[in-house]
């Protein structure tokens, strides 16, 4: 029989699923007996997994899960809907077909959350206890936070963000607009953590190679401005990305903000952060150098606008006592569990996994695929009054679609070391590969849905 390479693809991925399960098959056949009422807040990613993966270890579960929302999206397709590469219809499955049989779902939010108390509240009023908590809620997006635009604004003047499901269809236009008129393009990140740092670079080198496929790269300027004080930070990749944007003329500039967007004007306001040593005379007159956070304000004009709001830890889990309390994960709430065994770190009866989790590694569903074994067995053991034994080394992975046909696969742990997972070993991950673009176009989204979610892989 002659193969296609779409049939190809699928009998790989069938191959890599069967493996996938028949590896955690032997697992599931062990089941345990454990007594508790689970309940999970956010059924998104990590949640549904987490839901779904229970379900097969525990033999009489007892399992309630609040999430107020209809659709389960797969975000990482966000990007490609922006750049064209899916239709909208493709990223998303409604929710009660991807939770699994045999829990509870309150279709509703939690409003707040007393950890000490073992409850919570919804916004329906309803109060509910448990006796171990799984929290899933993601993260916040705080468009409050830039000036000017609205999630329900995106678009206007041209200003747009790939983070929102309607928003990335609006941008997708306006990059062709973009690249049919001649313009600057600007794109933007955030200073805040944010889920997938990787995708807002993404859609601004898939710009540049459609630019260059219709012969109008000459009419384009495209500009990035990174919050951040590098590109990107994990020694193998950064190296080729920065070469890629040098070879490619993107513009890039770092330590850059942005506050807020005159939409109407089409200019974008950004700060300029910049550590330097000021002079400064101390109350005994003498002189001494310090260092001083200086911000300069600036304004770009655009024709076409990338950005992303800062995120945070949702307001119910800043307020709920579960957060950080110091260091750098406190600022803005995320939750303060032990980046090993991902059990919270006073309240034991608690964990947490996903974006809104306070560990220093990115947030992507990669890295929730790699959190979830672990955060299950850590949370059966707790159930059983045994320490956790898992333990979490902060694997995540970025695969950065550099144009439409190549992806630099980031793939590191806590360290920043690369953990290149088979059988990309075999290649030189340092650099883009086309590969891992089928990796990417083909096989991830069926993974999430019928693997990840499922509880299988
Ligand atoms: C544009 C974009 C590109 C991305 N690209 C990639 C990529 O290439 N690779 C990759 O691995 N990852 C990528 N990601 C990141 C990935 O999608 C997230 O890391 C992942 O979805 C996080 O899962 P989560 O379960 O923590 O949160 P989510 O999947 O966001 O789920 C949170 C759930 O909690 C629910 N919830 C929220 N508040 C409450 C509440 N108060 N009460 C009850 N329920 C609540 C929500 O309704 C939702 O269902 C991308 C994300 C975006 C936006």
């Amino acid at each position: 029989m002659k193969m296609n390479r779409r049939s190809f693809l699928k009998a790989g991925l069938g191959g890599a699923v069967l493996l996938g399960a028949a590896g955690t098959a032997c697992h599931y056949l062990n089941m345990i007996d454990v007594k508790g009422r689970i309940l999970i807040v956010g059924g998104g990613a990590a949640g549904c997994s987490f839901a779904a993966r229970l379900m097969r270890r525990i033999s009489n579960p007892d399992i309630t899960l609040i999430d107020p929302a209809d659709r389960q999206y797969y975000q990482p397709g966000f990007t490609f809907i922006a750049s064209g590469v899916f239709e909208a219809d493709q990223v998303w499955k409604p929710m009660n077909k991807c939770l699994p049989d045999g829990i509870k779902w309150i279709k509703d939010s939690v409003v707040a959350l007393d950890p000490v108390k073992q409850q919570v509240r919804t916004a329906g009023g309803e109060t509910v206890e448990y006796d171990f908590l799984v929290l899933t809620p993601g993260l916040q997006l705080n468009w409050n936070m830039v000036e000017g635009i609205s999630q329900d604004t995106l678009g206007v003047g041209n200003a747009h963000c790939i983070y929102d499901f309607v928003g990335a269809q609006r941008t997708w236009p306006a990059i062709q607009e973009l690249v049919k008129k001649g313009g600057r393009g600007v794109y933007t990140d955030t200073w805040t953590k944010h889920k997938c740092g990787g995708a807002p670079k993404k859609i601004c080198m898939l710009t540049e190679d459609l630019a260059r496929r219709e012969g109008r790269r000459e009419a384009v300027q495209l500009d990035y401005y990174c919050s951040e004080k590098a590109l990107y930070d994990v020694p193998l990749y950064t190296p080729r990305l920065l070469q890629i944007y040098e070879e490619r003329g993107i513009g890039l500039e770092v330590n850059h903000r942005v506050t807020g967007i005159d939409t109407a004007a089409r200019k974008v306001y950004l700060e300029k952060h910049e550590k330097q040593l000021v002079k400064e005379t101390d109350e005994a007159g003498v002189e001494q150098e310090v260092e001083k956070d200086v911000v300069t304000p600036l304004v770009e004009d655009y024709d076409f606008l990338s950005f992303v709001p800062p995120q945070s830890a949702p307001d119910f889990v800043k307020q709920s006592g579960l957060s950080w309390t110091e260091g750098k994960l406190a600022r803005d709430g995320w939750v303060m569990v032990d980046q090993e065994t991902l059990i919270h770190k006073t309240f034991p009866n608690v964990v947490s996994l996903g974006d809104v989790a306070g560990i220093p590694t990115s947030k992507t569903s990669a890295a929730i695929r790699k959190q979830l074994p672990i955060a299950v067995e850590n949370l059966l053991c707790v159930m059983q009054g045994k320490e956790p034994t898992e333990k979490y080394n902060g694997y995540a992975c970025c695969p950065i679609v550099t144009d439409y046909g190549h992806v630099l696969l980031c793939e590191f742990d806590y360290n920043k070391d690369a953990d290149i997972t088979f059988p990309f070993s075999l290649l030189d991950m340092s650099k883009e590969q086309r590969a891992a673009w089928w990796l990417k176009k083909y096989f991830l989204k069926p993974m999430f849905f019928h693997g990840m979610l499922t509880g299988y892989m």
